[in-house]
């Protein structure tokens, strides 16, 4: 190619429609017309390979802008090289119409040599056809064309520069920088194409060898540009125009690269980070089948569920709707949102105990009774209320009686008496704990829709139970409280209504769900807060608390043997007689229930636990030695370790306490052991005493959520301008108490003889202080009125209150005692702490009768109407004012 061709001064002419031939170029093109056939076959195949001939382009009519001598003819068709030869027409169908179709032929072309010739026969016609490879040489111009013969042949002339020229043309400065111009952006392109096939470096060989003016058109030809850019480019005789033309062309063709990958890049981008997780998917999957781990594989999963569901006994349309979603599910992919909750939201479908009961074994009435009293001591009337409850649900199944609700303090067997009705009716029991609980959902759940959306505590509590027939405690009821987030006694009224528990709507649930088959049981502290709808549906059995005779009764039958049973220890190594544990009682507990006595028992069972397991491996030595002096026992003391949180003491050696202890006989628990493991008693009966011994201090029984309590009350004066001063935590109502009282004793102050003479102010140059102990628990309530007045008269007179009194009871301005309530529970408080007389309002009398009788007999009650009553009783041979009262 490189070597200068020979053009004779007539070519066979090949027209080519909307398609040029660069030279350098080189394209396959198929010949089936006779005249083209014809052309080759004397101008190509007859001269072996050594015939040229000459590529003209023509320009069909509509696409028609240049000038160019204009005949009608018909155009072979060519395809490029690298293309299948298909579809290729033959313009000489066209011939029919060559009259009326306007042609115009380039003037330009170029003289083209073939390559590779074959020849083929078309069956069944027997034509002749060539497949012709055609290499472009060099330009050429048309002077002269001949249309007469079979097929065209020209008077042309030469275009291409000579090489004197050329030499020429090579030292023009311009022609250097566009040279070295267009060579850049070759090269650029090259490197570039190079890059992306990971080719070798031929091009560039290329573009060290051949002169560039050749190579403009090389790299041209390889391009897709449109006719007119073909037809300029073969226009460009100038070298310097076809250089810069060339490197315009190369330049875009750069471009548009450039762009094409960017866009590549970031489809890959994204391709890629799909195509990473599928493979490690796949890499995964492959390694789990090897390891043979295949539990977590989702399809099998999904088959454990559908079974699961099958078996579950829905209701039909609750399984179709389960179905549906199973469906859904089905349809997703595991890594889609919603895949799992919808799953989760399944299982708990399946899990759901729709028809699975546990067996109603015959309710035996008298079996009952006797677990019931085996279980719990005292209680009469509470257990005689149980029978009758469950006799009824005997008698009949079906019925809806009352919904039992247990109410009293804490530790005084509310939650035992539950799990004992339900042994009774041979079925499970499950808690639900209502404290604290504010949010509607935590009843209905959340709905679906929620991230982290969930049922509510019932069907959860139905789940794990897994009947739906259990019976179901919900224990503290009177904790819960509306908020903004709703209000969740409402939702609780739903499920206690026999009517409408039925179809019980859990949000999360969405499907109703069958809550008449189950038993519920309520507890609470109160009774107050449960809002009255959620009462009245609910029959209330007051637990009121436990005397202390009651609570050893429960401490030696009930939780003895069970405190040690459950440390793996019996009365052959731990005795506590009943002194003792009358000592705990009094000294270690001022609870209404037996909760803190049950732990404290514990601490002592605990702490023999440790002596008897370390002396299994010890020799015994001496027999029957079991006072104090074990080495246990004293570090826990001089540590001050405390008894509820027990550290248990490491490092003492087992010779130290074999050379004590054996465990052939019981520890009997004496007084010093019991306070060496309880500590100091941390109540005292004469604490009340001493405290009261003090002139300005009274005795109150308030009403708190553990019961009832002793509430002392103390007063003091010191200089100052008659400002009152109250601390202790305390609420509005108490604090307007304090003022009442403080009103009532300043008006009185006369008859009280506490000034000499009418018209003194009992307040001047004096500040007084009003403090309630126990100053970090909050306090409030009227019923405080007569104690704040009875510390206020005790300090004017500076005569202390008697210590075996305590009171309780609202006042008026005028002096009056108003009722409260909580008597029972006030009373049995003073009872528990050793008080012998209370002062209650007259109006109270009625209460009187809920207390135990062994209680009231321990207790003198004093009824008062009048503040005046209350002042008697709470001095010492009365208050001295009475004598002279005019009153
Ligand atoms: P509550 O639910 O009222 O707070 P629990 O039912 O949990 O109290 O009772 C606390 C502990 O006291 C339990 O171990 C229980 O067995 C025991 N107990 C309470 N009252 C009695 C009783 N009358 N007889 C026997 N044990 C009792």
């Amino acid at each position: 190619m490189a070597e200068p061709v020979e053009l004779p001064g007539r070519l066979a002419i090949l027209p080519f429609r909307n398609k040029v031939l660069l030279p350098g170029a080189i394209i396959r093109i198929r010949c089936t017309s006779p005249n083209s056939v014809k052309l080759v076959e004397q101008e190509l195949w007859q001269k072996e390979n050594k015939g040229l001939i000459g590529i003209l382009p023509v320009r069909d009519a509509a696409l028609t802008t240049s000038v160019g001598p204009v005949f009608s003819s018909g155009a072979d068709s060519e395809d490029g090289i690298s293309k299948p030869q298909v579809g290729a027409s033959d313009p000489h169908k066209l011939d029919g119409k060559k009259q009326q179709e306007v042609i115009h032929w380039h003037t330009r072309g170029v003289a083209a040599r073939a390559l590779h010739l074959s020849r083929g026969v078309e069956k069944p016609s027997g034509r002749v056809t060539y497949t012709v490879i055609l290499e472009g040489l060099c330009r050429f111009s048309v002077l002269e064309l001949n249309t007469r013969q079979t097929y065209y042949t020209a008077r042309i002339a030469p275009l291409e520069m000579k090489k004197v020229e050329m030499e020429q043309v090579e030292q023009d400065p311009e022609f250097i920088s566009l040279s070295r111009h267009f060579k850049a952006t070759a090269m650029e392109l090259v490197s570039l194409l190079e890059q992306k096939q990971k080719t070798g470096g031929r091009t560039k060989v290329l573009l060290e060898t051949l002169p560039l003016h050749k190579l403009a058109d090389i790299f041209v030809a390889s391009f897709e540009i449109s006719f007119e850019e073909q037809l300029a480019m073969l226009d460009s005789v100038d070298v310097k125009v076809r250089l810069s033309k060339a490197t315009e062309l190369v330049d875009r063709h750069l471009q548009s690269i450039r762009v094409a990958e960017k866009i590549t890049q970031k489809v890959e981008g994204q391709l890629s980070k799909t195509q990473k997780e599928f493979f490690l998917r796949q890499q995964m999957r492959a390694i789990k089948e090897e390891l043979g781990d295949n539990d977590d594989d989702e399809e099998d999963d999904l088959a454990t569920l559908e079974k699961k569901m099958q078996s579950a006994d829905m209701p039909s349309d609750i399984c179709k709707h389960a179905q549906r979603e199973l469906r859904r599910l089905k349809k997703m992919q595991p890594q889609q949102p919603g895949y799992n909750s919808s799953r989760v939201y399944l299982e708990l479908l399946s899990d759901l105990p729709w028809q699975k009961a546990s067996e109603e074994c015959g309710l035996d009435l008298k079996a009952a009774r006797e677990r019931l009293d085996s279980d719990h001591y005292g209680l009469v009337k509470v257990k005689q209320r149980i029978i009758e409850y469950l006799a009824v649900r005997k008698l009949k199944p079906e019925a809806r009686g009352p919904i039992l609700c247990f109410v009293g303090p804490p530790g005084v067997g509310k939650t035992s008496l539950a799990t004992s009705i339900a042994s009774a009716l041979g079925r499970k029991f499950i808690r639900i704990s209502l404290g604290g609980v504010k949010d509607e959902a935590d009843i209905r759940g959340h709905r679906r829709t929620y991230i982290g959306s969930m049922p509510g505590r019932l069907i959860d509590g139905l789940k794990k139970v897994g009947v739906c027939n259990p019976v179901m405690l919900l224990d503290e009821i009177d904790k819960t409280g509306a908020d903004s987030r709703g209000d969740p006694a409402s939702a609780l009224l739903e499920v206690l209504d026999p009517e409408q528990n039925k179809t019980f709507n859990d949000h999360y649930l969405n499907v109703p769900f069958d809550l008449s088959k189950v038993v519920f049981v309520a507890t609470a502290n109160r009774m107050q807060p449960i809002p009255p709808p959620l009462l009245d549906r609910m029959e209330v059995i007051e637990l009121p608390g436990y005397t202390p005779e009651e609570k050893l009764k429960i401490a030696m039958r009930h939780l003895m043997p069970r405190v040690l049973a459950q440390h793996g220890l019996s009365s052959e190594y731990l005795q506590i007689p009943e002194d003792i544990v009358k000592l705990v009682i009094q000294r270690y507990t001022r609870e209404a229930g037996v909760r803190s006595l049950e732990r404290n028992l514990a601490s002592l069972a605990r702490a023999t636990a440790v002596l008897v397991a370390e002396q299994e491996h010890s020799v015994p030595i001496s027999k029957g030695v079991n006072q104090l002096g074990s080495p246990v026992l004293e570090s826990r003391i001089t540590d001050g370790t405390d008894v509820e949180m027990e550290v248990i003491p490491m490092g003492i050696s087992n010779n130290e306490l074999s050379n004590t202890y054996t465990i052939t006989s019981p520890y009997i628990v004496d007084e010093t052991i019991l306070e060496k493991v309880l500590g100091p008693p941390k109540f005292d009966d004469r604490e009340t005493a001493v405290r009261v011994a003090t002139p300005g201090v009274s005795i109150g029984l308030v009403w708190t959520a553990f019961g009832g309590e002793v509430q002392f009350v103390e007063a003091s004066g010191m200089a100052g301008k008659g400002d009152l001063h109250l601390t202790g935590q305390l609420g509005d109502v108490i604090k307007e108490s304090a003022q009442i009282a403080l009103t009532w004793v300043r008006s009185r102050a006369e008859e009280l003889k506490l000034v000499s003479s009418k018209g003194i102010n009992l307040l001047d140059g004096k500040d007084i202080h009003i403090h309630f102990p126990a100053g970090a628990i909050p306090k409030d309530g009227p019923s405080a009125g007569v104690t704040l007045v009875t510390s206020l008269v005790s300090m004017f007179s500076q005569r202390s209150v008697r210590s075996d009194t305590a009171m309780t009871g609202e006042l008026t301005l005028r002096g009056h005692v108003l009722p409260v309530g909580g008597i029972k529970d006030k009373v049995l408080a003073a009872h528990r702490n050793g008080i012998k007389r209370v002062i209650l309002p007259e109006r109270n009398a009625k209460d009187l009768a809920e207390i135990p009788s062994h209680v009231l007999s321990s207790i003198e009650i004093l009824l008062a109407k009048r503040m005046e009553d209350v002042l008697e009783q709470a001095f010492e041979g009365g208050y001295p004012w009475r004598k002279h009262s005019k009153l």
